[in-house]
């Protein structure tokens, strides 16, 4: 029997590696760093859950080697991009003799190897390896586990406390959060910004529309990194977050595919922009050709029209 491991170093966020695991292996088992709350959402949909403690103030990389040994015999690991999860399966990686693959889209199970295709090149080409014995893989995680897909009926899920020896190492200091906290892994709608957007002023009307639809801000790689008008972990794409809502609101954002691979799971795209060239307008559900400056205070007088219907059921 295969079982493969998750290693969280991040909460609940592991959906899709959750979904992922279930296709290539007969039991899918987790190591959780972190506190109580995370290793019982992720035992809910794992069939158990080694969890490390890890105090607030303690990183959970201080476990990297712990883990590392703890999983010495692994045959399949499964970790998310988050900085701690990454450094997990790192040191998994070298404690296990196994190669690491990152951006992975996916993986089959063959004949004695693993099958696995991932993104290279900035996320323009893909690469396909055939690993034949031990691998560690690191993807996106998904959504957050544990509320309302787990069966409230199942008993109270396995969850094994292991108490770990960790590195001398400990952040005193309450991290700094910078901007509001999001979470876009889960988010039902997303809007995004582009550089279409060409006034930060009108960031107001986009989190006004954002709030009556219920929906989470995020944006393209320059309109945080050169505009800094979002924190980086707000950017969508090959090189930032991957997302999988049921709406994603594109606002003045040409689609480049560096951009659209973070959204490309969207059930739904539109997109607005003045060009009706862009490749976003080719790769959308809907393809809006206006001015978002002009499109998006109108939206919202019309939207405020529509009595009687929350604005969140407009956008299902
Ligand atoms: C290795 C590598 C990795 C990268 N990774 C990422 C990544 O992860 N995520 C990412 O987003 N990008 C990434 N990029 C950058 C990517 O290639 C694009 O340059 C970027 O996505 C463009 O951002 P944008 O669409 O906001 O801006 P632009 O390309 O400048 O597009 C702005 C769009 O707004 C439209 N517009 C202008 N005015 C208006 C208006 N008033 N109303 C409506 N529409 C308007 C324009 O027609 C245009 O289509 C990467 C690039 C490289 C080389």
């Amino acid at each position: 029997m295969t079982t493969a491991w998750l290693v969280a170093g991040e909460g609940p966020g592991v959906g899709a590696l959750v979904d992922l695991a279930r296709s290539l292996a007969e039991e899918v088992a987790a190591v959780v760093v972190g506190d109580d709350a995370d290793a019982r959402a992720v035992a809910r949909v794992v069939d158990r859950v080694d969890w490390v403690p890890c105090a607030a103030g303690v990183p959970a990389e201080c476990f990297a080697g712990a883990v590392a040994e703890h999983l010495a015999g692994a045959e399949l690991v499964l970790a998310g991009t988050g900085p701690a999860s990454r450094v997990l399966a790192g040191a998994v990686a070298a404690r296990t003799g196994a190669p690491v693959l990152t951006a992975v889209r996916e993986v089959v199970r063959t004949e004695g190897a693993w099958q696995i295709t991932r993104l290279v090149v900035g996320g323009i080409a893909t690469e396909r390896n055939r690993v034949p014995g031990p691998v560690v893989l690191v993807t996106e995680g998904g959504r957050r586990v544990g509320g309302e897909e787990a069966d409230s009926t199942a008993a109270e899920p396995a969850v094994q406390r292991l108490d770990l020896v960790r590195l001398p190492m400990s952040c005193p200091q309450a991290p700094v959060v910078d901007g509001e906290p999001h979470d876009l892994a889960s988010a039902a709608r997303v809007v995004g910004v582009g550089r279409g957007v060409r006034d930060p002023g009108e960031l107001e009307v986009v989190a006004e529309l954002a709030r009556a639809l219920g929906a989470e801000v995020a944006c393209s790689r320059p309109v945080a990194e050169d505009l800094g008008w979002f924190p980086k972990d707000r950017y969508l794409g090959v090189s930032g977050r991957r997302i999988s809502p049921r709406l994603y609101l594109a606002l003045g954002i040409s689609g480049q595919l560096q951009h659209m691979i973070g959204v490309r799971d969207a059930a739904m795209i539109v997109a607005v922009n003045t060009d009706r060239r862009a490749p976003v307008m080719s790769e959308a559900d809907v393809a809006v050709v206006a001015d978002v400056h002009t499109l998006l205070p109108a939206l919202l007088d019309e939207l405020g029209r529509v009595r009687g219907v929350p604005l969140a059921e407009v956008a299902r």
